[in-house]
């Protein structure tokens, strides 16, 4: 893509509290559909209008802007929650994430990982091997922002997630933030379930296994939710935090999207985990 693309990023909230972010890379053309379409979210949300809205657009430094492919996307069916967990915790492992890191980022998203028992803004940064948090502020955490992917690329993978009954906001806001998240090198994994309390799917992410859903990763009315980068220890913690809120990122392929398995048949087929 030649043309200049911009960062447009929306935060809004309501009664003082966080409601909503949303963003997208965008080529002129498309610059006011995409503020109308932010501001209409903002105040057709699901927990009422905003009361406070701001948009943000910065154009993008062409020779800051990096390339990258979306994760291939799997949706593991399990019998429960608590099923869908310790599968989740079984895949983390795999990528080297340590059972005691694991309980402690599904304790921290099950308590509510902001102070009083809240949801995070952002994101937790977690020690893959002690489980430690590692981000400075406990209730913004690290937003992972200036994503987008091309106009081809959106009509593609529109059509593909509709034959899979996917093609919802969650899903894919979710694979843009993965396939961004899973390219630094120093974030093993992610783990995410959604703080809206109508929607139970969750997932962990890594670039070994892709975006693997579970359809129940919470139980429904839940309003704790919230999303676990794994990072080797010793990472640069200011470089990283800086990468994933800054820089530009337009999303050019699709990956390979899946049809829903059972976990039996995905562990067979993968012939690593095991249960
Ligand atoms: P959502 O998938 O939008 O329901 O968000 C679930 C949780 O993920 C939120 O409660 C936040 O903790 C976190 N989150 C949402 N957006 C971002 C983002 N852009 N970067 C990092 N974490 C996010």
């Amino acid at each position: 893509m030649n043309q200049q693309l911009y960062s447009i990023r929306m935060h809004s909230r309501r009664a003082g509290d966080h409601l909503s972010g949303a963003e997208n890379l965008v080529g002129l053309a498309a610059l006011e559909s995409t503020a109308a379409l932010l501001v209409r979210r903002a105040l057709q949300h699901s927990r009422g209008a905003a009361d406070q809205l701001r948009l943000v657009i910065d154009l993008v430094d062409p020779d800051s802007l990096e390339h990258g492919c979306l994760p291939d996307l799997r949706t593991l069916q399990l019998a429960s929650v608590a099923e869908a967990r310790r599968c989740a915790g079984q895949l983390l492992a795999q990528v080297g994430v340590t059972t005691q890191a694991v309980a402690a980022a599904m304790q921290a998203l099950v308590d509510g990982a902001a102070p009083g028992g809240r949801s995070m803004r952002g994101a937790m940064l977690i020690d893959c091997r002690t489980g430690e948090r590692l981000e400075a502020d406990r209730a913004r955490g690290v937003r992972v922002s200036r994503i987008g992917m091309t106009g081809q690329l959106d009509a593609g993978l529109t059509a593909q997630l509709e034959a899979l009954d996917l093609n919802n906001l969650h899903v894919r806001e979710a694979l843009l933030l993965a396939g961004k998240v899973a390219m630094h090198r120093d974030i093993l994994a992610e783990l995410c379930w959604s703080d809206d309390p109508d929607y139970t799917a969750g997932y962990v992410s890594s670039r070994h296994f892709g975006y693997l859903r579970f359809p129940q990763l919470k139980p429904s009315g839940e309003t704790r939710g919230g999303r676990a980068f794994f990072l080797r220890p010793g990472s640069d913690l200011a470089e990283l935090t800086t990468w994933l809120e800054s820089a530009p990122v337009l999303f050019e392929r699709a990956g390979t999207l899946y049809p829903p398995v059972g976990w039996r048949e995905y562990a067979t087929f993968m012939g690593t985990a095991t249960g």
